[in-house]
C-alpha cells in the first residue's frame, strides 16, 4: 500500500486513488510519457547559467521581502546539497516560498540566471520533498565524472500530484525494491524475453522512470508495450479455448432449405457473402459454439449474412438474439428482417427501452404492432417469438429464453465485452441451456493489429467485396466560399428525386465558452438556417440523440419513405442506417471528425448503383486539416482510412479507445504488427501447453489484477 511508503495528503490521495494507484507496484507502472533533456538534475557545484536544471537539497533560509526598486513582493528560498548553496528567488507565486519549511528538502526546477556574479534560480518550480534517510545529492548520478545525468520523466500530472512528485516518489520505491529485491518478479516468461530481446522487468522499470538515454527509455516502453498486448492477448486466448471448450446447439439445415431463403432476396448474394454464410452455417453445425466475428466495410451487406444465419438458426428449432446499438437502427433492421422473412411465418419481436413491437400483427397480418413488455417478454420466453431484435435492452436479466441458439451483435466495436459476455449468458440461463454461437459484426474498420489484440478470442470472416454497381461516393473538400456552389449542386441532385443528409457536430447552440466551439454548426440551427435561406422548397427534417424516441422514429421512417428530402442530423445515423435513395452527404465541421468516422458517415450514402457525393464542409484551412482530409477524397477503403488515422493522430483519434482499456503505452504496440502478431503468437503458444497456466503462476496473478481494473478481463 502507498499510504506505507509515502505521507500523503488528503488531496494525494484522492487523486491516487482516481488514478487507481493503490500498491507501490501500481506507482511503478505509472509510466512517464515523455522524458526531457534540459532539465539536468544538478549538483549545486555544477551549475551553470542559462541551463534549465533540477536541485535537490535542504533548506537552510526562507525570506519573504519586497523589492527594492517596485516594491513588490519577493520570495526567497535558500537550498544546499552537499556541493553548494544556491538562492531560488520568486517575483510571481511569492507564496510559493511561504510553504517551504527551513530544514525540509525540495527540488527546484528552473533556469540559472546571474546577477552580481552570483547564480539564482529564477521563479522555479520547487517541490518539497520528505526527508529520505541517505538522501544528499542527486539519487542515480553515477559515480563516474564523464557518466551522463539521467533524462527527466515527465508524468502525467493530476490535481494533487505533480509529475516531480511522481519522480521522487517513484525513484524512493525503486531504490528500496530494487535494494530488497521484493516484488520485482518478472511475470513474463524468460524465454520470451530472449527470443525477443526485451529487457527484464527490473531493467525495465529503471529505464522507463530513470532512464540514461532515450534508447533505454524506448526499449523499456516496448517491453511494457508487448507486455500488455501479451496479456490481452493471453486473455482472449484462455477466453477462445473456455467458450469453446463448452457445448451448443447444433444448428443444421439442408440446402434446400437455406435457398427458400437466399432466393427470396432481391439480389443475388455477393461471393464474399456466400462465403460467409456458409462458413458461419459450417460452425454452427458443430456442437462447440461458433466464435465468429464479420468484418466488412460499410455497405458491404452484413446484414443479410446475419439474416441468413438467423434464417438457418429458426429453422433450426432455435432463437435468435439480435443486439444493434441505437434504437433506429433496431428499428430498421426490425422491418428489413420482417421484408426478408415475410411469408415464412417467421415471428420478430423488437425490444428498446422504449418500444416493443411484434411482427406480424394479429390483426393486419403483413404489419407489426406495438404490445406490452411483458407480454413481449412472454412470447420470447415460449418460444413463440424466434427472433428478438432490440439494443442493449436485450441484455437485461427480465429476458428469458426457450433454446437460444445464436447471439448477433451488430456494430460490435459499441459494445463492451462485458455487453457481449451478459448476452452469451442468456443463452445459459435459457429452458434447454447451451452456450449460443455468436455473429459479431463490425463495420467501423479498425486498423488490424487492433482488431488481432481486441479480438483474439474471434474467427474472422472478411467481407471484402462490395454489391455489383457500386462506385466509390465521389467526395470532395468544400472550403467556405465554395459553400453555396455545393448547395447549388445538392439542389440539382434533390430535383431528381434523391435524398440528403446534412451532419452537424453538435446537438444545440454553440457553447459560447469554448472558443473552437462557436463556429461549429449545430443542428437545430443549422436546420432553420437552411430551411428558412437555403432549401425553402424542399422538406427537412432534423433527427439528433435528445428527440424522444417516438420523434425519432417518425422523422426516420419519414426519411425512408421519402416525405423528407433533407435530413439534418448529428452523427446518429453514422452507423449502420440505410436509405439507399440518400445519395448526398454534407459533414458540416468534418475537420472534427476522425477519418474513420467521417468514412464511416460518407457510407450512408454508398448503399446504391446510383452514383453518390459526400461534401466535406470545413471552416479550419490550415493545411494539415486539409491534407489529412483530402486523404478521404482519394481513399475508398476504410482499412486503410482506419491504419492512415492511427498513423496521423494516434491511437486516440481511434473511436472508442478509452473503452478498449488499453494504456497510452500499450497503444504504442498497437503500431507494430510484428509485435502484436509475436505476442499473439506466444499467447497462443502458451494456452495450448497449459492452458490453465499452472506453471505460470505471475502471469495468472496479473491477469487477476486486470480483470479488477478492466471491464474487458471481466
Ligand atoms: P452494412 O454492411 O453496412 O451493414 P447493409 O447490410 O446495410 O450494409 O447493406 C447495404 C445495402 O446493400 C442495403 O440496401 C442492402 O439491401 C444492399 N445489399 C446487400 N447485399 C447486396 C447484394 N448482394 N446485392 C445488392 N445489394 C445488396
Ligand atoms: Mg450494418
Amino acid at each position: 500500500m502507498l499510504d506505507n511508503h509515502f505521507r500523503l495528503t488528503v488531496i494525494q490521495k484522492i487523486a491516487l486513488g482516481r488514478l487507481g494507484l493503490i500498491t507501490t507496484e501500481d506507482l511503478l507502472r505509472y509510466f512517464p510519457n515523455r522524458y526531457e533533456t534540459p532539465a539536468h538534475e544538478c549538483l549545486i557545484r555544477d551549475l551553470c547559467v542559462g541551463k534549465t536544471v533540477l536541485v535537490t537539497g535542504e533548506v537552510i533560509a526562507v525570506k519573504i521581502g519586497r523589492s527594492f526598486k517596485t516594491k513588490l513582493p519577493i520570495g526567497e528560498v535558500t537550498l544546499t546539497d552537499t556541493t553548494g548553496q544556491i538562492r531560488a528567488v520568486w517575483f510571481q507565486q511569492v507564496y510559493l516560498a511561504k510553504k517551504v519549511p527551513v530544514g525540509g528538502l525540495a527540488s527546484l526546477r528552473g533556469k540559472v540566471t546571474e546577477r552580481r556574479g552570483e547564480c539564482y534560480l529564477t521563479n522555479p518550480e520547487i517541490e518539497l520533498l520528505e526527508r529520505l534517510p541517505d538522501h544528499g545529492g542527486a539519487l542515480f548520478t553515477a559515480k563516474e565524472e564523464d557518466a551522463q545525468l539521467p533524462l527527466l520523466p515527465i508524468y502525467p500530472e493530476t490535481k494533487g500530484l505533480s509529475s516531480n512528485w511522481f519522480y521522487y516518489a517513484v525513484k524512493k520505491l525503486l531504490r528500496l525494491e530494487l535494494a530488497q529485491k521484493l516484488k520485482l518478479i518478472d511475470p513474463l516468461p524468460t524465454d520470451i524475453l530472449t527470443h525477443y530481446r526485451l529487457p527484464s522487468l527490473e531493467t525495465a522499470m529503471v529505464w522507463i522512470h530513470a532512464p540514461r538515454r532515450e534508447a533505454d527509455a524506448a526499449v523499456a516502453r516496448k517491453r511494457f508495450a508487448f507486455e500488455e498486448i501479451f496479456l490481452i492477448q493471453l486473455d482472449r486466448a484462455r477466453r477462445r479455448v473456455s467458450y469453446q471448450s463448452q457445448s451448443a446447439h447444433r444448428i443444421n439445415i439442408s440446402r434446400d432449405t437455406l435457398e427458400l431463403f437466399t432466393k427470396r432476396l432481391p439480389f443475388p448474394l455477393t461471393r464474399a457473402q456466400a462465403r460467409a454464410i456458409e462458413a458461419i452455417l459450417k460452425d454452427m453445425a458443430n456442437e462447440k459454439p461458433m466464435a465468429r466475428l464479420l468484418e466488412g466495410d460499410v455497405g458491404s451487406g452484413k446484414t443479410v449474412v446475419a439474416a441468413g444465419a438467423a434464417y438457418a438458426t429458426v429453422m433450426a428449432g432455435n432463437e435468435v438474439a439480435y443486439m444493434v446499438p441505437t434504437e433506429i437502427l433496431a428499428r430498421q433492421h426490425f422491418e428489413s428482417f420482417i421484408a426478408s422473412f415475410a411469408d415464412l411465418g417467421i415471428n420478430i419481436g423488437l425490444l428498446t427501452g422504449t418500444d416493443c413491437r411484434k411482427f406480424p400483427s394479429k390483426i393486419h397480418p403483413n404489419t407489426h404492432t406495438e404490445i406490452s413488455r411483458s407480454q413481449l417478454l412472454k412470447w420470447v420466453a415460449n418460444g413463440e417469438i424466434p427472433i428478438l431484435i432490440g439494443t442493449q435492452t436485450l441484455i437485461q436479466k427480465t429476458v428469458h429464453w426457450k433454446k437460444l441458439g445464436l447471439v448477433i451483435i451488430d456494430e460490435q466495436h459499441r459494445f463492451g465485452v462485458m455487453q457481449r459476455k451478459r448476452l452469451v449468458g442468456q443463452g445459459k440461463r435459457a429452458t434447454h441451456a447451451a452456450v449460443p454461437h455468436l455473429l459479431s459484426m463490425t463495420a467501423t474498420p479498425i486498423p488490424r493489429t487492433l482488431a488481432l489484440t481486441l479480438y483474439g478470442d474471434l474467427d474472422l470472416t472478411l467481407l471484402d467485396e462490395l454489391p455489383p454497381g457500386r462506385w466509390p461516393v465521389i467526395t470532395q473538400i468544400v472550403t467556405e466560399e465554395k459553400r453555396n456552389t455545393a448547395y447549388e449542386k445538392i439542389r440539382r441532385e434533390l430535383k431528381t428525386g434523391r435524398q440528403v443528409y446534412i451532419i452537424c457536430p453538435r446537438i444545440d447552440s454553440p457553447d459560447l465558452t469554448r472558443a473552437a466551439a462557436i463556429i461549429a454548426k449545430s443542428a437545430k440551427m443549422e436546420y432553420e438556417r437552411l430551411a428558412r435561406d437555403i432549401f425553402p422548397n424542399f422538406h427537412l427534417g432534423l433527427l439528433h440523440g435528445k428527440l424522444k424516441p417516438d420523434d425519432k422514429e417518425k422523422v426516420m421512417a419519414d426519411f425512408v419513405n421519402g416525405k423528407i428530402d433533407i435530413l439534418v442530423a448529428t452523427s446518429v445515423v453514422e452507423v449502420g442506417v440505410n436509405v439507399p435513395n440518400a445519395t448526398v452527404i454534407v459533414i458540416e465541421g468534418a475537420e472534427r471528425f476522425g477519418l474513420a468516422q467521417l468514412h464511416q458517415l460518407r457510407g450512408r450514402v454508398a448503399r446504391s448503383t446510383l452514383t453518390a457525393y459526400c461534401y466535406l464542409f470545413t471552416t479550419d484551412g490550415q493545411p494539415s486539416n486539409l491534407t489529412r482530409l483530402s486523404y478521404l477524397e482519394s481513399a475508398v477503403n476504410g482499412f486503410a482510412l482506419a491504419e492512415h488515422d492511427l498513423k496521423l493522430r494516434g491511437a486516440g483519434a481511434l473511436a472508442g479507445t478509452k473503452q478498449w482499456g488499453i494504456s497510452d503505452i500499450g497503444m504504442e504496440a498497437i503500431k507494430n504488427l510484428k509485435m502484436v502478431e509475436a505476442a499473439r503468437t506466444e499467447a497462443q503458444r502458451l494456452v495450448a501447453t497449459d492452458p490453465e497456466l499452472t506453471r505460470y503462476p505471475l502471469l495468472l496473478t496479473r491477469l487477476a489484477t486486470l480483470a479488477t481494473r478492466d471491464i474487458h478481463f471481466e
